[in-house]
C-alpha cells in the first residue's frame, strides 16, 4: 500500500520561506498539495537575521499579504519590535521592518500550515524528479519512494550541494546543523539545465547574559508601531523589545586581519560570489580599509531567549579569530558564543531558464522559487514561492497564469529582473530597481493586488471588502479636501509656524495640504477636518493614504502616464517560436540574447541586457508597428 494518495496536484519541495508560501497558496486555492521537506522541525527557519522587511523588502511583505500569503500575518504575530524605515523620505521609500522572535516565527508558520486544508506533510529528502516527455510527474525520495504530482515546486534554498566554511574547516551542509541535499542538481544538469554556485554568510550568535548593554546605544522601536498585514487578524505591538548598537574599532580590525591567511574568502577556497550589499566583516575591512569603525546591531532573537544576533559581523573567519575580535567590541568584553559565524556555498539555477510564472522552460509543470533562483532574503524567497504556488495550481487546473507587471508590484520587478536579466551574484530587492516606485508603495499594496488575487481565488472576500472600504474612505477624504474651502484667518497662523507663505484669500484645503511644509497633524487642527475624521471614524491607515494621494498626486499621475505608455509595448506579444536568426538587421548580440531569453513581449525584449533601442525599432518595424 502506498504512503501517498494517487497523484497530488502540487508537490512543494522544501519548507523554507519560499516553500511555505508556495504550499499555502496552492492548498488555499484548492489544489491537493504535499509539502516534502528534509526536517519538519525546521519549517520556516530564519537561517540568518531574525527580522522581516526593511527597505524594499517591507513593500514585498505587504504585497505578499495583499495577495493572500501568510508572511505578513506571521511576521506581525511574532514581532518583538516594529520600525517604519525611511520615514524622513517620501512615502515611496517608507519601508516597514520588524525584529522577529525566531522560534515563534517558525512555530506560527508551522501551525498555520497545519491548519491549512488540502495540505499534507512528509519529512524526507527529495533526491530526484520524475519526468516523462519533458513533463514533471512527481518526485523520488532518498528512501526510493515515488510520489506522483501534476506539478512540482522546487524551493531548496541553500541546501543543494551546500558546503559550509569556518576558517580552514569545510564540510557539507545546507545550514548549520543540517545536511546538504544531493541528487537534484545532477539530475537537472542531465536534463540540460545550467547551474552555478553562490555564497552567503552569517554572523555569530552570542549569549545576551554575557553582554554589557550599558556600553551600547539603545535602538528602540517606533513610538507608534504599525504592522504588515492589511487584515484585521493582527494588531500593532503594544510592547516592544529594544535592540542595541555598538561599533568595531581599529583594534577589532587588526585582530580580524590576523586571521586573513586562514580565511576561506582570501585563500581562494570560496570561489563563488556573495551578496554585494551584505558583505562579511572581513570583506568590509578589506574593501573599506580607510574606515576605522563599522556599525554592529545587537538584535535579540526573541521575547524570552537570551540569544543575540550580531548584525554586521557576518564572517567565515576561524572561530577563535571571530571570538577574540568580538571580545574587543565595546560591551562584548566577556562575550560567550552560542554559535560561530560561517559561510555557505550552494548551487543555484540561473533564473533566465524560467518563464514569468516561474515555471521552467525545459520541463513543463516544474517551478523554481527562492534562493535556488539566485536571490537572497526571506522576502524575495517568500514572494517567489507564493507566485510559483499560485501558478502551479492554475496550470494543473487549466487556468490562465497569474503574473505581475513592473508597474504593479515589486514582486513583478523581482521576477522580471530575474528571468530577463538573470543574476550572477545573490539578488536582493532595492527600491532603486523599480522604475515606478511612487506607484509601488507599502501603503497601497492592497489596492494594487488584492482584487487581482481575489479574482483568481486566493485573496479572501473579507480582504477584498476591507481593501475596498479603505480605498473608498481615503478617496472620499481626498474629495473632501478638494471641495472644502478654508479661509486665510483659519490657516495663516499654522502656515507661519511652518514657514509657509500666508494665504491672501480663501482656497481649497487640497491646495493647503499640498504644500510641502503642511502635514496631516496640521490639517487635523482645522475644525472641519477633525469633524470629518470623527464623523467617518477614519483610522490611521486611511488618513496616511489620503495624505499620500494629496501630496504626491502629481508624481503619481506622471508615473501612471509613463507606465501606460510602456503598457503599449507590453501588449505587443512575440510569438513563442519567433526566429530571431531571420532578422539580420538585429545586432548579433541581440539575436543571441533574445534567442536565449525568449521574451514574451516587446517590452520585455527591451529590458534584455545587450538589446538596444535600435534593435527594438527593428522588431517593431518587422511586426508592422
Ligand atoms: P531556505 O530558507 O534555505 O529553505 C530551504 C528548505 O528546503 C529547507 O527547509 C530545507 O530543509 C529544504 N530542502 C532543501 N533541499 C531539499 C530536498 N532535496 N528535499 C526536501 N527538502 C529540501 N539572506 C539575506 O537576505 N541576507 C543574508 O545575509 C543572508 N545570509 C544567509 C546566511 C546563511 C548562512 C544562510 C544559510 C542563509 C542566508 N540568507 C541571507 C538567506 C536566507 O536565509 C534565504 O534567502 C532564505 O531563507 C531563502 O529561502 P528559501 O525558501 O529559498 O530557502
Amino acid at each position: 500500500m502506498s504512503l501517498f494518495q494517487d497523484t497530488y496536484d502540487v508537490i512543494v519541495v522544501g519548507a523554507g520561506h519560499a516553500g511555505c508560501e508556495a504550499a499555502a497558496a496552492a492548498a488555499n486555492m484548492g489544489s491537493s498539495t504535499l509539502l516534502v521537506t528534509m526536517n519538519l522541525q525546521t519549517i520556516a527557519q530564519m537561517s540568518c537575521n531574525p527580522a522581516m522587511g526593511g527597505i524594499a523588502k517591507g513593500q514585498i511583505v505587504r504585497e505578499i499579504d495583499a495577495l493572500g500569503g501568510y508572511s505578513g500575518i506571521v511576521s506581525d504575530k511574532t514581532a518583538i519590535q516594529f520600525k517604519m524605515l525611511n520615514k524622513s523620505k517620501g512615502p515611496a521609500m517608507w519601508s516597514p521592518r520588524v525584529q522577529s522572535d525566531r522560534m515563534r516565527f517558525a512555530e506560527e508558520w508551522r501551525l498555520r500550515l497545519e491548519g491549512t486544508p488540502n495540505l499534507d506533510f512528509y519529512q524526507e529528502m527529495v533526491s530526484g524528479l520524475l519526468v516523462e516527455n519533458n513533463k514533471v510527474v512527481g518526485v523520488t525520495t532518498s528512501l526510493g519512494i515515488k510520489v506522483r504530482g501534476r506539478s512540482v515546486v522546487l524551493t531548496n534554498g541553500t541546501f543543494l550541494n551546500g558546503l559550509i566554511h569556518i576558517g580552514e574547516k569545510q564540510f557539507g551542509g545546507g545550514r548549520a546543523g543540517e545536511r546538504a541535499a544531493t541528487g537534484i542538481t545532477e539530475q537537472l544538469l542531465d536534463f540540460g539545465f545550467d547551474s552555478g554556485r553562490m555564497k552567503t554568510g552569517t554572523p555569530p550568535r552570542v549569549d545576551g547574559r554575557s553582554l554589557d548593554f550599558s556600553k551600547m546605544i539603545i535602538q528602540p522601536g517606533d513610538d507608534v508601531p504599525e504592522k504588515f498585514s492589511y487584515s484585521k487578524e493582527t494588531s500593532p505591538l503594544t510592547n516592544q523589545r529594544p535592540c542595541h548598537m555598538s561599533y568595531t574599532s581599529p583594534e577589532v580590525h587588526d585582530l580580524l586581519r590576523e586571521g586573513f591567511d586562514r580565511s576561506p574568502m582570501f585563500n581562494g577556497r570560496i570561489k563563488s560570489l556573495g551578496p554585494r550589499y551584505c558583505p562579511s566583516i572581513e570583506d568590509k575591512i578589506n574593501r573599506f580599509a580607510d574606515k576605522d569603525r563599522h556599525q554592529l546591531f545587537v538584535e535579540p532573537e526573541g521575547w524570552d531567549t537570551c540569544e543575540i544576533y550580531v548584525n554586521g559581523f557576518s564572517t567565515s573567519l576561524p572561530e577563535d579569530v571571530q571570538f577574540k575580535a568580538l571580545r574587543s567590541v565595546a560591551g562584548f568584553e566577556n562575550v560567550k558564543f552560542f554559535r560561530p559565524g560561517y559561510a555557505i556555498e550552494y548551487d543555484y539555477f540561473p533564473p533566465t531558464q524560467l518563464k514569468h510564472t516561474l515555471e521552467t522552460k525545459l520541463v513543463s509543470g516544474l517551478y523554481f522559487a527562492g534562493q535556488i533562483n539566485g536571490t537572497t532574503g526571506y522576502e524575495e524567497a517568500a514572494s517567489q514561492g507564493l507566485m510559483a504556488g499560485m501558478n502551479a495550481h492554475l496550470k494543473v487546473h487549466d487556468q490562465e497564469p497569474f503574473t505581475l507587471q513592473r508597474d504593479e508590484a515589486y514582486i513583478g520587478v523581482l521576477i522580471d529582473d530575474l528571468i530577463t536579466k538573470g543574476t550572477e551574484e545573490p539578488y536582493r530587492m532595492f527600491t532603486s530597481r523599480a522604475e515606478y516606485r511612487t506607484l509601488l508603495r507599502q501603503d497601497n499594496a492592497d489596492e494594487r493586488l488584492t482584487p487581482r488575487s481575489h479574482k483568481v481565488g486566493l485573496a479572501s472576500e473579507e480582504r477584498l471588502v476591507t481593501m475596498e472600504k479603505k480605498r473608498k474612505q481615503s478617496d472620499n477624504l481626498v474629495k473632501f479636501f478638494e471641495h472644502t474651502s478654508i479661509l486665510p484667518e483659519e490657516v495663516n497662523d499654522i502656515l507661519k509656524e511652518r514657514g509657509s507663505s500666508p494665504m491672501r484669500q480663501s482656497d481649497k484645503m487640497f491646495k493647503v495640504f499640498s504644500r510641502p511644509q503642511i502635514h496631516l497633524e496640521d490639517m487635523k487642527q482645522f475644525k472641519k477636518v477633525a469633524a470629518y475624521i470623527d464623523e467617518h471614524s477614519l483610522e490611521r491607515d486611511v488618513l496616511e493614504q489620503a495624505e499620500i494621494k494629496v501630496k504626491y498626486a502629481g508624481y503619481i499621475a506622471k508615473e501612471k502616464a509613463n507606465a501606460d505608455k510602456l503598457q503599449r509595448l507590453e501588449n505587443i506579444k512575440i510569438p513563442d517560436n519567433f526566429d530571431y536568426s531571420k532578422l539580420k538587421s538585429l545586432s548579433f548580440e541581440a539575436r543571441e540574447k533574445l534567442s536565449k531569453i525568449r521574451p514574451t513581449t516587446i517590452s520585455q525584449a527591451s529590458r534584455v541586457s545587450g538589446v538596444s533601442p535600435s534593435d527594438i525599432s527593428v522588431m517593431l518595424v518587422y511586426m508592422g508597428r
